[in-house]
Formats: C-alpha cells, sequence, structure tokens
C-alpha cells in the first residue's frame, strides 16, 4: 500500500506527464503529486500545432489536455516555467533551475523530445524554424498566413510527418512550398517506398514540389534574413522562410547526468525502461517520448514518438509507480491529417522487417488499408480514409498468426473473421 505521507514528482509537462498525474489521483494516490515544466504553459497535446490550430481552425483552449482548475481541483502541485536542472538518486531529490531542491519518494521523467537541429551554416538567420511547441506554431502560423498572402516560397527540410503536415497547412495558406528529402519517398524509414509515394502523389495534387535525394547544407541570406537554402547536389533552392522537421531527440540530459541507464543515439536513444517503465534506477520511471522501453508484444527495445504512446504510457508508468503490476504492451499507434486525408497507423514494420505489403480498398482513390506482413503475419496496418478498423488490425497483429493473404486483400472479407 502506498503510503499518504509520500511525494511522487513528475518532470515534464506534456501529455505523458500531465496523464500520469491524473492517473495517480485516479488510482487513489493521496499523498503529494508534484508536475515540474520548463514550458509556462499548462500541459498542452502537440498534434493540433501542425493541423488544426495551425491552420487558425482549433481555438487556443482547446489544446489543453485539462481546465487550468483542474490542477488544484486535484492537488496536483504545478511548477510551470521551472526545468528540473540536477538529479540526485541517492538523496532521491531534484533541483529546480531557481535552486528548489525538492524530495522524492517516487520519480517519473515525461521529458519528451526536442526538434533535431540542421548543423549548415545559416541556421541563425530570421526565417528558420521549427515546431514543437505552442509559441513555435503560433509564430510559424503568423508566417505561413504572410507567405500566402505574398505568394512567398517554404522551404520544408525533412518529408516525415510533421514536414508533410505542415507543407499542407502551407499550401491551404496559399504559400508555394518545396520539400527537401534524403530519401527517394517521404516517410521511407516508417512505410517503406510502396506506401511513401501515396505521401508523394497527395502533395504533389497539391502543388508541393519535392526534392529527393538530397540534403540541405547550406542557407543562404541577405541582411540576416534567409533567400534561399542549397543542397549537397548543387541546387539552390530561393526561400523566404526554412523548417527544419528533421525528426526529434529524446530528452535525456537529466537522466544521463543522474547516471541512468540511455540507450544509444545511433539505436534511437531514449531513457532504457523495462516493460514496466522502471528506469535502472528503482525509484525512478520514464514514459512518453524520452522513454526507450522492452515492448513484450515486440520483443524489442523500442522508443515511439507518438501521441498515443505519452496518452497510454503516462498512465501506465503512474501505476507502476503505485506498486500494480505493469507490462505495457500496447501496439504502436500514430494518426496523421493532411487535406483530406486522414489515416492510422499501427503496429512497427521498418523496412527490412517485411517481405510483403498487402492493400485491401481504392488505393486509387486513398481509401483502403495496408498491410505489411512476414511471412503471412501481420506487423502493421494502415488504413487511409477508412476508420473504425485500427482495433481490429491491432488484433491481427496480436494475433501473430499466418494469413491467407487473398483474403485479407478482399474487402469483402471481414478483418474480424481473419482472427483466428
Ligand atoms: C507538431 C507536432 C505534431 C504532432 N502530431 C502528432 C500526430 O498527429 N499523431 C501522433 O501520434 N503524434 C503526434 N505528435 C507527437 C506527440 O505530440 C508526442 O509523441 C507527444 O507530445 C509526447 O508527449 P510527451 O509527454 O512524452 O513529451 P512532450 O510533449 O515533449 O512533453 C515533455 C515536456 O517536458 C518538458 N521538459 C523536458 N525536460 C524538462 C526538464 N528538465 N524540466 C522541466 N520540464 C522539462 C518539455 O519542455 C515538455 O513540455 C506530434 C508532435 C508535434 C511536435
Amino acid at each position: 500500500m502506498v503510503d499518504a505521507h509520500q511525494t511522487f514528482v513528475i518532470v515534464g509537462g506534456g501529455l505523458a506527464g500531465a496523464k500520469a498525474a491524473e492517473t495517480l489521483r485516479a488510482e487513489g494516490f493521496t499523498g503529494r503529486v508534484i508536475l515540474i515544466c520548463d514550458e509556462r504553459d499548462h500541459p498542452y497535446e502537440r498534434p493540433p500545432l501542425s493541423k488544426g490550430y495551425l491552420l487558425g481552425k482549433d481555438e487556443r483552449d482547446s489544446v489543453f489536455i485539462h481546465e487550468p482548475a483542474f490542477y488544484a481541483q486535484a492537488r496536483i502541485e504545478l511548477h510551470l516555467g521551472q526545468p528540473a536542472v540536477h538529479l540526485d538518486p541517492a538523496a532521491r531529490t531534484v533541483r529546480l533551475g531557481d535552486g528548489t531542491l525538492i524530495a522524492y519518494d517516487k520519480l517519473l521523467l515525461a521529458t519528451g523530445a526536442e526538434p533535431r537541429r540542421l548543423d549548415v551554416p545559416g541556421t541563425g538567420l530570421a526565417g528558420v524554424h521549427h515546431l514543437r511547441r505552442l509559441a513555435h506554431a503560433e509564430r510559424l502560423r503568423g508566417v505561413l498566413a504572410s507567405l500566402g498572402r505574398d505568394n512567398g516560397h517554404l522551404v520544408i527540410a525533412g518529408a516525415g510527418w510533421i514536414g508533410l503536415e505542415v507543407a499542407a497547412a502551407a499550401r491551404t495558406y496559399g504559400a508555394e512550398v518545396t520539400l527537401v528529402e534524403p530519401e527517394p519517398t517521404p516517410l521511407h524509414g516508417i512505410l517503406g517506398p510502396e506506401l511513401g509515394t501515396l505521401f508523394t502523389d497527395l502533395h504533389r495534387d497539391h502543388g508541393v514540389r519535392f526534392h529527393f535525394g538530397a540534403r540541405l547544407t547550406e542557407i543562404t541570406g541577405q541582411d540576416g534574413v534567409v533567400t534561399a537554402v542549397r543542397t549537397d547536389d548543387g541546387t539552390e533552392i530561393p526561400a523566404h522562410d526554412v523548417l527544419a522537421a528533421i525528426g526529434a531527440a529524446p530528452r535525456t540530459a537529466l537522466a544521463e547526468q543522474a547516471g541512468l541507464d540511455v540507450v544509444d543515439r545511433a539505436d534511437g536513444g531514449g531513457i532504457a525502461v523495462d516493460a514496466g517503465l522502471r528506469t535502472s534506477d528503482p525509484y525512478i520511471y520514464a514514459a512518453g517520448d524520452a522513454a526507450a522501453a522492452d515492448h513484450p508484444l515486440l520483443d524489442a527495445r523500442l522508443r515511439v514518438e507518438h501521441w498515443a504512446n505519452a496518452l497510454n504510457g503516462g498512465p501506465a508508468a503512474a501505476r507502476a509507480m503505485l506498486g500494480q503490476d505493469v507490462s505495457y504492451d500496447r501496439v504502436p499507434y500514430f494518426f496523421s491529417d493532411q487535406y483530406d486525408l486522414g489515416m492510422e497507423y499501427s503496429g512497427y514494420a521498418p523496412p527490412g522487417s517485411y517481405d510483403q505489403v498487402v492493400c485491401r480498398g481504392d488505393v486509387a482513390k486513398r481509401e483502403f488499408i495496408a498491410f505489411w506482413l512476414r511471412e503471412g503475419r501481420v506487423l502493421a496496418g494502415m488504413n487511409v480514409n477508412v476508420w473504425d478498423v485500427a482495433g481490429q488490425i491491432q488484433q491481427l497483429i496480436r494475433a501473430a498468426a499466418p494469413l491467407d493473404t487473398e483474403k485479407l486483400a478482399d474487402p469483402g472479407v471481414p478483418l474480424e473473421s481473419l482472427l483466428p
């Protein structure tokens, strides 16, 4: 039984941290809950920052995870605008930027990730942007609106999810957009070449230009302001603004300083945790984008940088902190919206892991499900403008049974009938 006099501290007030705090109370924890975040805003969701909020469709209030009053009502002590700068696992204390020392009985690191920076000349010019925080989205929204008005040109480095979603938003504002991507298709490392072309075609249909097979090597400017980018194949592309969307790096500095096990950057990085989301220190847990967890179902250590993993992983870590037996085995899941295309992806099938891709439905109309298989077993599935099937896809992944691929490809055969 957890003692009512205990103090549980959460570092990081994103989705994982805020949901963990909520769960501690929902599970009946009566001790102190302290949530520390270096951002000044109350905990918020990031997906709208590249979609509805960036497009000016969503109200600012709609991005927050809880009403501001929730924290006081739930007796969650918020330290906003305060970084945790030092962690002492032996003394079980964490020190904040203003010098405040907080003792904990259990600690959750939900420190998330930060955008990778372009390592090229010219990143200090006005007009170079990143997108992670609410303030970034607010700045970018103004930039896209003025590019749209003035027929301006946005160059985006990286055709990953954020690059593509911002490209869609920028086109909606009327800006010219070029995406520079070293791989031959968007999302190459996630969807492979077979399905990456879906997004090439979608964006070309909306007027986006792609520059594949090249890396950005320099951003050039005049009077301190961006005027063009150069790529390693010798191309110069005029630009008024540049978005660096080349991925995110887990924020592991505190864990490293405290001597916790951290996964090598080459292997995806992240704070190493077991299936119960516990780090190499028995009193410290980690969840969300920052954590690389042993995945019981996939038999691999995985760092999942997606909304659903923060939404479910934060609460799972909270339950583990309360002494419950937790084995976090959710099938990785994410979603994206671009123009009129909505999709969900479940599972894990990087290039090299699958030997077949099977589609059911109308690929040309962009209404279909794609399955990635190995030896007839579903590793991952992506439903595109087809809804209420993610649960069944995840069941097929969990079942890990060889399937009749002709039936899998046939929309007339219900997916549930394929379950063993
Ligand atoms: C623009 C954008 C769009 C996205 N869209 C999608 C989508 O469509 N679908 C999807 O599945 N996923 C999407 N994601 C990913 C999803 O938002 C993340 O997976 C999720 O935010 C991770 O939550 P988290 O709580 O682990 O980390 P974060 O949200 O990064 O929160 C961590 C918090 O901890 C703070 N922090 C870090 N270190 C310290 C410290 N030492 N002291 C105090 N505070 C600290 C950070 O500033 C941050 O506020 C998107 C992400 C972005 C940026």
